[in-house]
């Protein structure tokens, strides 16, 4: 085993203990807002909205935190997931292979890995949306051979 495998497989855990400590805060957020309602229940002129509230919104960005820990985690993995269909694809892909969603620049792998030598000019997830910019090309030629066109010239 690579050194690096041990040094990703390290890193998944750390990632995965992360998330099992802010899945258990929002447990602890559930069982608080739980409690608050109760005491609402119990005695009406307690008003907990203000409580309530501020642990959802905690328990919100807990949440974002989750996903972000594990797009990490499939990064170690060499994954990305489309935001469109959830679909775990390979880092390198620039599109969605099952739901052909566009993958957002940040998710681009370096174009070496993938590109032809050719495709320096253009960027290269441009370059995979234009498979055949080679056509237009004999267009211009067939406006120079026929400049009588503009002036009433045809017969
Ligand atoms: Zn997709």
């Amino acid at each position: 085993m690579p050194i690096f495998q041990d040094q990703r497989g390290k890193n998944i855990a750390n990632f995965q203990k992360m998330i099992d400590e802010k899945k258990h805060t929002i447990c602890k957020y559930y069982d608080e807002i739980g409690h608050l309602y109760y005491g609402q229940y119990k005695d009406m002129n307690i008003d907990v909205t203000k409580d309530i509230n501020a642990r959802c919104e905690s328990i919100s960005n807990i949440y974002k935190d989750i996903e972000e820990l594990n797009i990490k985690i499939l990064r170690e993995k060499g994954l990305k997931k489309c935001a469109i269909c959830s679909t775990e694809n390979q880092l390198a892909n620039a599109f969605c292979f099952k739901c052909g969603a566009r993958f957002a620049d940040d998710d681009a792998v370096p174009a070496d890995v993938i590109a032809p030598p050719n495709a320096c000019a253009t960027p290269p997830s441009e370059k995979r949306s234009e498979p055949a910019p080679a056509e237009p090309s004999p267009a211009p030629a067939i406006d120079l051979a026929a400049p009588e066109a503009n002036g009433n010239g045809e017969a």
